[in-house]
């Protein structure tokens, strides 16, 4: 070898040495930080709130100036989604970082778990919470679960320490008697306003044991609030993680006596916008305590707005459609971070999913993430911390277990359409798929599937690419216990 050659090498060498030495040195510094000051994370989740029904996100008529604060103080992402257009899977999804066709709950027939179902979130999935306990995290889940409500499925059995709420949606355990075909749907378009608290027998739990039943809906938003403020103080000396899932806006429609009749859009409005005041005690008990820049707090909802409930239902916005859909309304949700001081505010246009708070968590709590198993989260902390580019540029769409919809880039491709909450519901197997340009047309309006085959194409290949590492676990929806 030429001698100006092996002396170039060992140059090479040396700075390569350096290098990793001062790499090692940060990493072992950022170790040292992160232990300190780990940040807390409270994940707020709506259910069946849609992309439209926040001032902050366009509605006309629902008052949000909690929400719409957060919004300004701290980020507001305009394409970020939920893995499935429905509770149980939406949910399963969020909390382990996967499709939820990977862990099974997501089913051909069945699309939630039911208060006769036999399964629940299998234990062989690791919750966020799961992974945030083992580095050192308090953990609390306040609210709604619909990740299995038998003992075994419950969260004390996910990896939280502390339980408060309704295990599944405020519409089971129905007690009034429905009249004709349309009754059950006549509850939330003609009756909505006479409904009891006592017309759904809904359990209320503190851990694994039944406090309330039925569950007084009427001020389940402010209990779930006061739990979690509660449970903050209580541990806020290490770090925590809260999961409060609120049980509404999804009908049936309870707000508190303060609230009923004093919102323009009707009871609906009044729901969000008690929703909307029990966000804000949460900032301000932050702000108070000193927490707020070192929690990150994230508002978003489960799916989109119940369309077919009419007047009880919310609003996707510009978006089509609605909950149980694959279409944009069912599963684009409005997502709001806030952590003053840590997160850059703006307006965030690069695409998010609830996974993705699996692995951006994880990343910034030091926990590991999963080597074993498929995961579907990306890491959201280059746009949440700096001015980076966001990872994501993929969205997929299943409807129970198959792929309906996939998102690349600004395209979005629909193989199959199928209505919903109708008898019969018409499916159509699109071939060529049809075709939007979401970022030109978020309402899905113009198919542009003949001007642009080299983009079916295209999605055509990353679809390939995902269904080859695509492995589907048993569907555990369907299983019903006989003696109910
Ligand atoms: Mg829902």
């Amino acid at each position: 070898m030429h001698l100006q050659e092996k002396f170039r090498l060992r140059c090479l060498r040396f700075i390569r040495t350096a290098c990793l030495g001062l790499l090692s040195l940060n990493t072992m510094a950022q170790n040292e930080t992160s232990q300190a000051e780990k940040p807390n994370f409270i994940i707020i989740f709506a259910d069946d709130l849609g992309y439209g029904d926040l001032g902050s996100y366009g509605h006309p008529t629902i008052h949000t100036p909690n929400l719409d604060r957060m919004a300004v103080e701290g980020q507001k992402w305009t394409n970020f989604y939920v893995g499935a257009s429905v509770c149980t899977p939406s949910r399963a999804a969020l909390l382990t970082g996967r499709l939820p066709v990977r862990s099974g709950m997501a089913g051909a027939k069945s699309r939630v778990l039911f208060p006769n179902s036999a399964n629940g979130l299998p234990h062989e999935e690791i919750t966020l919470a799961e992974q945030l306990k083992a580095v050192g995290y308090g953990t609390a889940c306040i609210g709604k679960w619909h990740l299995g409500h038998k003992e075994e499925y419950l969260p004390p059995k996910h990896g939280f320490d502390y339980y408060y709420g309704i295990p599944y949606s405020n519409d089971m355990d129905l007690t009034r008697k429905l009249e004709g075909p349309k009754g059950y749907w006549d509850l939330w378009t003609k009756e909505y306003k006479d409904l009891e608290t006592s017309d759904f027998n809904v359990p209320l739990l503190r851990n694994t044991t039944i406090v309330e039943r039925p569950a007084d809906q009427r001020t389940i938003t402010k209990r779930y609030t006061d739990e979690s403020l509660e449970w903050i103080a209580e541990n806020k000396e290490k770090p925590f993680f809260l999961y409060l899932a609120y049980n509404l806006p999804h009908v049936p429609l309870f707000a508190s006596e303060k609230f009923t009749g004093t919102s323009k859009r009707g009871l609906y409005g009044d729901v969000v916008e008690e929703i909307d005041h029990n966000v804000g005690r949460i900032m301000t008990l932050l702000e108070n305590e000193g927490l707020a820049e070192n929690t990150i707090v994230v508002f978003t909802s489960d799916n989109g707005p119940w369309i077919k409930t009419e007047i009880s239902g919310g609003s996707a916005g510009l978006l089509r459609d609605g909950k149980g859909t694959t279409w944009e309304g069912g599963m684009r949700e409005p997502c709001i971070f806030w952590a003053p001081g840590r997160i850059s505010p703006k307006v965030v246009m690069d695409m998010g999913t609830t996974m993705d708070l699996f692995t951006t968590f994880s990343n910034l709590a030091g926990a590991d993430i999963p080597t074993d198993r498929e995961m579907d989260g990306m890491d959201l902390g280059p746009v949440l911390f700096a001015n980076g580019k966001g990872p994501r540029n993929e969205v997929y769409y299943y409807r129970g277990r198959d792929l309906y919809a996939v998102r690349v880039g600004q395209y979005k491709a629909h193989f199959i359409t199928q209505e919903v909450y109708v008898p019969n519901p018409k499916r159509v197997v699109h071939d060529p798929p049809l075709l939007y340009n979401l970022d030109e047309d978020p309402s899905e309006r113009f198919d542009l599937s003949e001007s642009h085959p080299e983009i079916i194409r295209e999605i055509e290949e990353a679809v390939k690419k995902h269904n080859s590492k695509m492995v589907k676990g048993p569907d555990l929806l369907e299983l019903r216990e006989k003696s109910k």
